[in-house]
């Protein structure tokens, strides 16, 4: 069973920087240390931003993935987000990974305070504020347009949040900045396994720099391969300690990345999800569709639900269902015509229903999840039942999210194009289709064609799902979406829309009437409620594809081809960053996942 690190024991742990003020300025309690110096910017440019060269590696064009220990309360990452603003102008044609672990993370409120201090940045940390957000412990990610940033913010203990890395060739650190308290206070952070860590995964041109000079840091890191300098300090400090990875003899390179060109196969949420994040990425992306127009499957449906069906322990499908609920809502929220941030709602239906809403009640997270009782219940939404309110995200009108996330100048798409299979030449691959000519020069290849997938990997589980949708007034009062056993959807365009059969035996996937009516039952049953227009119904079916294990797929199954799929009943909350993961694995910059999720979800997991 691959393994997810973590020192939280679920992803609803909440765990904030501890700190007592003076002058303004935080100092923590839990490390009887300051964070920072008076003059904090001169601080950080002196002991990270020289040492590891950033003007120079901008310079150069290549690619730069910041890694750093101790976030504190984000001023380092500040500080060199304006510096690379400021001296980038579009020489460097990457953005700029930035990689950054605490255990603690700071509330906005603090962050805010802090830059009272330093009013130059109070522009770039409105625009990371805005993104900036503590729902979950774990890997937040965040891409900042106007920058051309890429924030992978994991709230962990540095050695878990570490080995979390390893395994994943395109977790490479180019810049060490090394920040944890000081070391005779913080022992878990500078401690051998933590070097040994930071040495794998270094690139081999890696730098750091680092404010201490204590003796045992300097032989930790000279043990693991790094060459290290002790050199005058900053302020206060008499010395520091600077330093590169010692290189084998082989050249290395600072070529420039090509831009890539990518193939993706499908136009539903995944193909959309990765298209999205690969064109953010600079990729030059074309998308085929087999159908005449876009999201043909089950993400075609009228209208969907995100399913905040969180988990309470510390699995790996635990933390990437929090985690992926909460970046796929950041990227809707982009898109506020496809997207209605509601919250969603839960009533009481059985007991394992009730023991789940005792479990989210229980987590103590008020910003996330309230108690509705049976008045409040029946007072805003008109239904007979306790439950729970989940704040954070809504409903979505699925093939306008689709269109609206690859509408962007480096995606194309091409309909009627029905993919066979992929050749590969020296170089390049090309693509054949049933029915078009085929296409070639193509550097990578992302097939998201939901149940077709099972032409090329083994382990999927087809079933067929239906909608219902019923035209007039109905007896209650929902203006976001409630869960059940199934679920009501707010109406549009004067429908109101349940969800969903679960077929596992079925012939073809035209609709079927027995079952709609069998469906509106049971949801009357389990809300409580009668429905009313069920005489006169709509029905939309399609293919749920999920896989043998219920996680999903992604990720490579062959040199430069990867897949995406198995997204069983959560299309809507896992594809944003499922697609993000691939794309990152394709541009070799650091996975938005760790490496025991990754592994996972690995799509070649159910061959023989
Ligand atoms: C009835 C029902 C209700 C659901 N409700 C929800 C919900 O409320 N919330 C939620 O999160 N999830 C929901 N789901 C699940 C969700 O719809 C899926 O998980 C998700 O849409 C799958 O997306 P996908 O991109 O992997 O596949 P699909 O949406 O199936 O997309 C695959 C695309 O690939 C194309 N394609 C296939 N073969 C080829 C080929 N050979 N060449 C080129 N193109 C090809 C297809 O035409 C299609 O456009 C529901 C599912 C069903 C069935």
């Amino acid at each position: 069973m691959p393994t997810h690190h973590s020192c939280f024991k679920n992803p609803f742990e909440v765990k904030r920087q501890d700190v007592i003020w003076k002058d303004n300025l935080p100092h923590s309690n839990t490390y009887q240390d300051r964070f920072f110096q008076d003059d904090a910017v001169s601080e950080i440019t002196n002991i990270f931003i020289e040492p590891n060269q950033l003007l120079e590696r901008i310079k150069n064009g290549s690619q730069i993935h910041v890694g750093e220990l101790g976030f504190g309360f984000g001023l380092n990452f500040l500080v060199t987000a304006k510096f690379w603003s400021e001296n980038n102008k579009n020489l460097n044609p990457n953005n700029l990974e930035y990689l950054a672990i605490d255990e603690a993370l700071p509330t906005k409120e603090q962050i805010l305070r802090i830059i009272d201090n330093f009013p130059e940045f109070e522009e770039i940390c409105n625009i990371f504020l805005k993104s900036y957000d503590v729902s979950h412990n774990d890997i937040q990610r965040i891409y900042f347009p106007s920058l051309r940033i890429r924030l992978t913010l994991i709230q962990n203990d540095i050695e878990s949040g570490l080995k979390n890395l390893l395994g994943l060739k395109n977790n490479q650190i180019d810049a060490w900045f090394l920040d944890g308290f000081d070391p005779s206070k913080n022992k878990s952070m500078w401690r051998n396994s933590v070097f040994q860590y930071m040495s794998i995964l270094s690139k081999r041109n890696a730098t750091f720099g680092t404010f201490t000079s204590a003796g045992f840091v300097k032989r930790g890191l000279k043990k693991f391969g790094f060459e290290v300098d002790k050199v005058k300090g900053f302020g206060k400090k008499r010395h520091k300690l600077i330093g590169k990875k010692l290189l084998d003899n082989t050249h290395v390179s600072t070529e420039r990345i090509q831009k890539k060109k990518i193939g993706v196969i499908g136009s539903g949420i995944a193909a959309s999800s990765v298209a999205y994040a690969a064109a953010q990425n600079g990729a030059d992306v074309e998308i085929f569709e087999s159908a005449g127009a876009i999201a043909a499957g089950a993400s075609g449906n009228p209208v969907a639900a995100m399913y905040p069906r969180f988990s309470t322990n510390d699995s790996p499908y635990s933390f990437l269902t929090a985690q992926s609920y909460f970046f796929s809502e950041k990227i809707y929220a982009q898109l506020p015509n496809a997207y209605k941030k509601t919250g969603l709602l839960f009533s009481h239906s059985n007991a394992y229903q009730e023991q789940w809403i005792e479990d989210m009640k229980n987590l103590n997270r008020e910003d996330l999840f309230e108690a509705i009782d049976k008045k409040k219940m029946k007072k805003l939404y008109g239904l007979e039942s306790h439950g729970l309110l989940v704040k954070k995200g809504g409903y979505l009108f699925p093939k306008l999210i689709c269109r609206e996330m690859i509408a962007r100048p480096n995606i194309k798409i091409s309909y009627n194009h029905c993919f066979d299979n992929w050749v590969k030449g020296k170089s390049k691959i090309e693509l054949q289709f049933t029915n078009q000519e085929k296409k070639s020069g193509f550097d990578d290849l992302i097939i998201a064609s939901g149940p077709s997938l099972e032409k090329y990997l083994s382990g999927l589980r087809i079933s067929k799902g239906q909608l219902v949708g019923l035209e007039g007034d109905q007896p209650f009062n929902l203006d976001l979406p409630i869960n059940s056993a199934g679920y009501i959807l707010p109406k549009l365009d004067e429908i109101t829309w349940i969800g969903s059969t679960h077929e596992k035996e079925f012939k073809n996937i035209d609709v079927c009437y027995e079952a709609g009516h069998e469906l509106i039952e049971r949801t009357n049953k389990n809300f409580n409620i009668n429905l009313s227009g069920s005489k006169n119904i709509l029905m939309k079916a399609n293919f749920r594809v999920g896989s043998k294990d219920r996680l999903p797929l992604a990720g490579k199954i062959e040199e430069n081809i990867y897949a995406i799929g198995a997204l069983g009943s959560r299309g809507f909350s896992l594809a944003p960053l499922l697609g993000e993961h691939v794309a990152s694995l394709i541009n070799n910059s650091p996975s938005p996942i760790s490496s025991g999720i990754s592994l996972a979800i690995e799509p070649l997991r159910f061959k023989d």
